[in-house]
């Protein structure tokens, strides 16, 4: 069942939130070659929100498991696409902002349709989005325990800073770092591919 309450919550969040108009880079795919995944200020507060405020994609609160505070389940066929978030998620906490951003841009990339593409590739985009909002906001999180993600945090905010500084296409050296980085977690393979069939 989807949340009301919660979903006036994300479309209040994901319409004021002037961070997202930093939100706005090119990143080279190395796998789907001479593809180019993009984002922009208005996949979050146009398309992200459209989406969610028509239930193309559902909201839906849930207990998850440790570490994750949310989670973008992109459905192939006719079912709708599920943004889960967990009960505990705080939307006042910097860090479960960035969260959200990093889930809003696996949204972003499900509504384009690109087709099934690299699923470390949609990270580095989504740590990078998430990278960006929460410098643009002078915002700050707390130093990450596990020594896998900290690194992929520490490589998507050095991409970050850059882009506040201007650059819009990140490097092929950058992003292959922060996709090897991201290829150190457990959960993510090398050859493992994420739908993109829209909302
Ligand atoms: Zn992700």
């Amino acid at each position: 069942m989807s949340d009301a309450n919660l979903k006036q919550r994300l479309l209040l969040f994901l319409s004021t939130k002037a961070n997202f108009k930093f939100i706005n880079f090119a990143m080279p795919s190395q796998v789907h070659r001479p593809l180019w995944y993009k984002v922009y200020p208005q996949a979050y507060y146009r398309d992200v929100y459209e989406a969610i405020k028509n239930d193309d994609v559902e909201v839906e609160q849930k207990k998850l498991p440790a570490g994750i505070p949310a989670r973008y389940w992109s459905r192939v066929g006719p079912w709708d696409d599920e943004l889960q978030v967990s009960p505990l998620f705080n939307l006042n906490n910097p860090f479960w902002q960035m969260i959200l951003v990093h889930e809003c841009t696996h949204i972003h990339i499900d509504i384009q349709g690109i087709g099934k593409h690299s699923t470390a590739e949609g990270e580095a985009l989504a740590y990078t989005a998430g990278a960006v909002y929460l410098s643009a906001g002078g915002l700050k999180k707390g130093k990450e325990k596990d020594p896998i993600l900290q690194n992929i945090y520490q490589t998507a905010d050095g991409i970050a800073s850059k882009i506040l500084h201007g650059t819009y296409r990140v490097s092929a050296g950058d992003t292959q770092a922060l996709v090897s980085a991201i290829l150190k977690h457990p959960s993510i393979q090398r050859k493992s591919r994420t739908p993109s069939d829209g909302v």
